[in-house]
């Protein structure tokens, strides 16, 4: 990376004179701050203070307990611009934006709730074991328009039925999908094409595969910018797992591998059992067998456990198949340097940094175990008697998480402990509220 003084030149002579510098937090909302272009140098020296908390989404409070944040009279944290990942917004003249690094200042070390972090030293220690995992995001999303009488203030921008697979005006009548495709496209994030998906209003993006921090970072800085362009156009673009009860789901699915010594692919060997090498063996067993923990991070909200279930093309079983859209895992059938898994458990609303560390985290302790992966799901995926069910609420996760002590050694104790104080406190909060739905069942029948 140029020196900062450098960048600034090339930056003020493209007319930008802003740097909106941006980090994920524990639950991958994009927190951001706008830097003068001429304070960038001071912003690199001796980072951006933000206080240490972890605030709520939704608007009925503020911040949730975790430890060292407002028990600690909310201290500083410092987010130090990561100068490699700057780019113009395609969008909004005059405006670069860059990823942030986190650190505590007391220590100096990165701050124990900083996802990216999280996944840097896991990452790490997949490399002392050989393993350099390779990721491919690919997300759905629901597009709304405002609807100021209706209750949630939004309603679906199309109610297009058959919609899937169509590109063009049918099912995308104000030709959204391109508009988004393009400005994606100056942002370099490595997106590579996008379709209308099954519901009315429902999209999917894929993006490139490449080394998991960059594919992290990458699937991060997509979520927020689709979620920027909808709002710029008066809409919203949800990645909320299961925005409505007449349409299904919206899934976050990885594709998985890993690369060898000499940059190939580690998954690949054609003589061996299904063409997967035992490594991939290993890993794809290593995912099974800490599915149910994985689910806490790739299935965050309370939301997330209405999208599994038969019939969804979103997983319900623990399980895996080749070419197979009802399992829990995919190997799609492309072999050689394509050999990979799609990870079909995650929904959109995930935080993609923790996602992506918790299934490269299984897929190392799969790999350390040496462990063999059942017999591939044969036919349709949504037989109970075939494989173990997925924990079906955010609570049963949790649990599950806290009882993997594998897992949660890997991720580190202290994110592991602020991820369920944080989850815990929504589950608490989400049984609290009293919702429609128990308005409708026993307001007038009881
Ligand atoms: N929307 C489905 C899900 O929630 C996936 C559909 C597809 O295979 O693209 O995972
Ligand atoms: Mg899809
Ligand atoms: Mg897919």
């Amino acid at each position: 990376t140029p020196p900062v003084r450098r960048q600034m030149e090339r930056l003020a002579s493209e007319g930008i004179d802003v740097v909106r510098v941006t980090y994920p937090d524990l639950i991958g909302t994009e927190r951001a701050r706008d830097v003068l272009l001429e304070h960038l140098p001071a912003a690199c020296d001796h980072g951006l203070a933000f206080c240490r908390a972890v605030y709520h989404t939704s608007p009925q409070g503020d911040t949730v307990p975790v430890s060292g944040g407002l028990d600690a009279g909310m201290p500083d944290i410092r987010v130090t611009p990561d100068l490699g990942t700057l780019t113009a917004l395609p969008w909004e003249p005059g405006v670069a934006t860059c990823l942030g690094d986190v650190t505590d200042p007391a220590t100096g070390l990165p701050a124990s709730e900083s996802p990216r972090d999280l996944l840097r030293a896991v990452l790490d220690r997949c490399r002392e074991h050989g393993l350099r995992p390779v990721v491919g995001p690919e997300l759905e999303y629901f597009l709304c328009d405002a609807a100021p009488d209706s209750t949630q203030g939004w309603r679906r921008y199309s109610d297009a039925e058959g919609a899937v697979y169509t590109a063009g005006l049918r099912a995308d009548g104000d030709n959204h999908l391109l508009r988004t495709l393009r400005h994606l496209r100056g942002l370099n994030i490595g997106v590579s094409s996008g379709n209308h998906e099954f519901d009315g209003s429902q999209f999917e993006i894929n993006l490139t595969h490449s080394d998991a921090m960059d594919a992290a970072d990458r699937a991060f800085r997509f979520k927020a910018a689709v979620k920027e362009l909808a709002r710029k156009e008066g809409r919203l673009a949800t990645f909320m797992a299961k925005p409505f009860n007449d349409a299904g789901g919206s899934g976050f699915h990885l594709h998985l591998s890993c690369l060898d010594d000499d940059g190939g692919n580690a998954f690949a060997e054609t003589a061996a059992p299904y063409g997967l090498s035992a490594t991939a063996r290993h890993a794809l067993a290593g995912v099974l067998a800490h599915a149910p923990a994985l689910t806490a991070l790739a299935n965050p909200t309370v939301n997330s456990y209405k999208r599994f279930g038969p019939d969804s093309l979103a997983p319900w079983l623990i399980d895996w198949g080749l070419d197979n859209r009802s399992a829990m895992v995919r190997i799609p059938p492309e072999r050689g340097s394509g050999t990979r898994f799609e990870l079909r458990l995650g929904d959109a609303s995930a935080n993609p940094y923790l996602l992506i560390a918790g299934t490269v985290a299984a897929a190392l302790l799969g790999v350390l175990a040496g462990a063999e992966p059942p017999a591939p799901l044969e036919g349709y995926g949504y037989d109970a008697a075939k494989a173990a069910v997925l924990p079906m609420s955010l609570p049963a996760a949790l649990d599950e998480l806290e009882a993997d002590t594998a897992l949660t050694e890997v991720l580190g104790k202290d994110f592991t402990a602020s991820y369920l104080t944080y989850k815990r406190d929504e589950v608490a909060r989400f049984h609290r509220h009293v919702t429609d739905w128990e308005f409708t069942e026993y307001a007038y029948h009881l």
